[in-house]
């Protein structure tokens, strides 16, 4: 079964091939739903890994030792497109910005989701229900 995890890069290993040796040395299948890679700045990497034959331990303990914070991907925020009425009342209350209106004519209410945390705000301040929170 593939797992959802959340990879946390630190400044020094972003041009580093680390999704590479995953592959290459562990034999994982790595697919990469979601990356913000920022130059000098913490990345984040939301991955899809599948074992298939591969070493999953030896690979695990691989990002420790190179210093790869790892966690299970335990919420996804979703907007659901066709409801949202681009209204903003979500703007001002998300904490990242990973809601936000980027071109002030046009008032679109644009959705970051590699900015978002999960806090679920917006879910509770959307008249529309249009932002799903998502579990394991
Ligand atoms: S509050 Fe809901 S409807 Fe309004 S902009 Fe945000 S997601 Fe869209
Ligand atoms: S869950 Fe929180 S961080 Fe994510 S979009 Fe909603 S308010 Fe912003």
């Amino acid at each position: 079964m593939p797992k959802k995890l959340v990879l946390h890069f630190p400044p020094h290993l972003i041009d580093q091939p680390i999704t590479y040796r995953l592959i290459k040395d562990f034999g994982l299948v790595v697919n990469i739903l979601r990356a913000r890679i920022t130059p000098r700045e913490w990345g984040r990497m939301v991955v899809e890994l599948t074992e298939d034959g591969g070493r999953w331990q030896d690979a695990m303990d691989f990002l420790a030792e190179a210093g790869v914070g790892v966690e299970p991907l335990a919420r996804e925020v979703l907007r659901h497109e066709e409801r949202c009425i681009h209204c903003t009342a979500c703007v001002a209350p998300c904490p990242t910005k990973a809601l936000d209106v980027p071109d002030r004519y046009l008032m679109e209410v644009a959705f970051d989701q590699d900015r978002c945390i999960a806090c679920e705000i917006c879910q509770k301040v959307c008249p529309y229900q249009a932002m799903e929170i998502l579990f394991d």
